[in-house]
């Protein structure tokens, strides 16, 4: 008691020793990056540092980034941490980033898209999202491996990579507030979480196919839906979902949904599909990482 006390008093003698007005507002997000879905983006050819406009689109993806970084900021946002989170999770050029954010680099990591998220955030943004691999439309449509997996599934519903993260950081009590990528994205995503700010810089006309914007008008749509998600950032509430989390993964390939059997606390759905039962988004999501991630031969 003696302490709460003297603790109290502390606040007092600090607040009255701050002039009115001096104290400015403190707001954080976390801003979550993939290619899939940047302007212009159809195929492997922008996607992968072997594709012949690889380079180009990297300029493209950190672009939009910063529009959304100055739509943030002119909002009154204080500070950003940003994830890269495509292939490699090595796109952004970091010396065309502003200098006053951090980035998360690198993978495998136990939060995969959403490294470094923890309940001190304000909000998440998405940008350059793509729609789940359980949807016929969109470009390059998958959930996080369009080469092994087929379905992802949380408590029986199939959800996007844009969804499963939301529900990260739904955990720690952070909306999910703007989100940018092509049209079959920014429904898809609508439709899982609420009514969030949308960005959509293309349209889909196949897996590798689209009407897209062009950069420069890309940019100024994300800057502007960016800001107007920050203005109304009370209006958007965190996505949870029920606990313990059941999480279903349907492979492409046989073996293994037959291998992760073996493991006690794997369940083998059918030839294809695995079911795992996580305490929480954490647990399931270090699960994903793990069977996405893991193989014998890793060096080092
Ligand atoms: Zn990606």
């Amino acid at each position: 008691m003696k302490e709460r006390f003297l603790i109290l008093l502390a606040l007092a003698v600090f607040s009255i020793a701050m002039p009115a007005g001096a104290q400015v507002k403190k707001m954080k997000i976390y801003i979550s990056v993939d290619m899939e879905g940047v302007v212009g983006v159809v195929s492997a050819d922008q996607l992968t540092p072997s594709g012949f406009e690889y380079q180009k689109f990297r300029e493209f993806m950190t672009a939009e980034t910063n529009a959304a970084i100055e739509g943030a900021v002119a909002a009154g946002v204080t500070e950003i941490v940003l994830s890269d989170s495509h292939g490699n999770a090595e796109n952004l050029l970091i010396e065309k980033l502003p200098k006053n954010v951090m980035l998360v680099r690198g993978f495998p990591r136990p939060l995969e898209m959403m490294q470094g998220i923890d309940a001190t955030f304000d909000g998440v943004m998405f940008i350059g999202y793509h729609a789940s691999t359980a949807n016929p439309d969109g470009v390059r449509a998958h959930t996080f491996s369009s080469a092994r997996l087929a379905d992802v599934r949380l408590n029986g519903s199939s959800v996007s990579e844009g969804a499963f993260n939301a529900a990260v950081a739904g955990h720690f009590n952070v909306p999910v507030i703007m989100v940018s990528g092509d049209d079959a994205a920014v429904k898809e995503l609508t439709a899982s979480v609420g009514d969030i700010e949308g960005a959509i810089v293309k349209w889909n006309a196949g897996f590798h196919s689209a009407k897209t914007m062009m950069p420069e008008a890309a940019y100024d749509l994300i800057r502007e839906r960016a800001k107007a998600a920050v203005a109304r950032i009370k209006d958007f509430k965190p996505y949870k979902i029920k606990t313990p989390v059941q999480l279903e993964v349907r492979f492409k390939n046989y073996r293994p949904s037959e291998l992760l059997s073996y493991l006690s606390m794997v369940d083998r759905v059918d030839s294809h599909t695995i079911r795992f039962t996580g305490k929480d988004m954490i647990e399931t999501t270090k699960f994903i990482a793990f069977i996405t991630n893991y193989e014998p031969g890793l060096e080092p």
